[in-house]
């Protein structure tokens, strides 16, 4: 069940990361980039990741365009992986696909995610869980050193 507030608070933060979206722009040095693309809806972005020599996500950055929400997804995800270990990214991946595909309860503690439990807003809405996943697909790939990712 996702209740009014957090709906609400979902709209707040789509709001907000569309119109002053965080870490928007190339890391021109960064160790990995990979290129994700969902052709259902048109999104497209690319994901820099800095990663050092003890797997730590020192910087990481996305640019391109898609909707709303996949631009909300990659700009929230940014923020919430950036210092944390590829690992702990990979595991944050996990969870944030079960939550918006309805595998686990946004507000039980069966994830870690914090505040991007808004996104299980997309449960409903099959078409849209590849927008908000498609970001964390994206580092994912660029983590596994593969280049581009496509949600078909
Ligand atoms: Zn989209």
């Amino acid at each position: 069940m996702i209740d009014e507030r957090t709906k609400q608070l979902y709209q707040e933060l789509l709001l907000d990361h569309n119109k002053n979206p965080r870490n928007f722009r190339v890391i021109e040095s960064a160790s990995h980039e990979a290129v994700g693309h969902n052709p259902l809806c048109g999104d497209k972005l690319v994901v820099y990741l800095s990663v050092n020599d003890d797997k730590i996500i020192e910087d990481v950055s996305f640019i391109g365009d898609g909707c709303a929400i996949s631009k909300a997804s990659a700009s929230m995800m940014t923020t919430y992986i950036k210092g944390k270990s590829v690992d702990e990214a990979e595991k944050l991946f996990h969870q944030f696909h079960d939550l918006a595909t309805g595998k686990i309860d946004p507000d039980s503690d069966e994830h870690d995610l914090g505040r991007l439990k808004v996104f299980a807003g997309v449960r409903d809405l099959p078409a849209r869980v590849k927008c908000a996943t498609l970001a964390w697909h994206t580092v994912h790939a660029a983590s596994q050193g593969e280049e581009k990712v496509t949600t078909e």
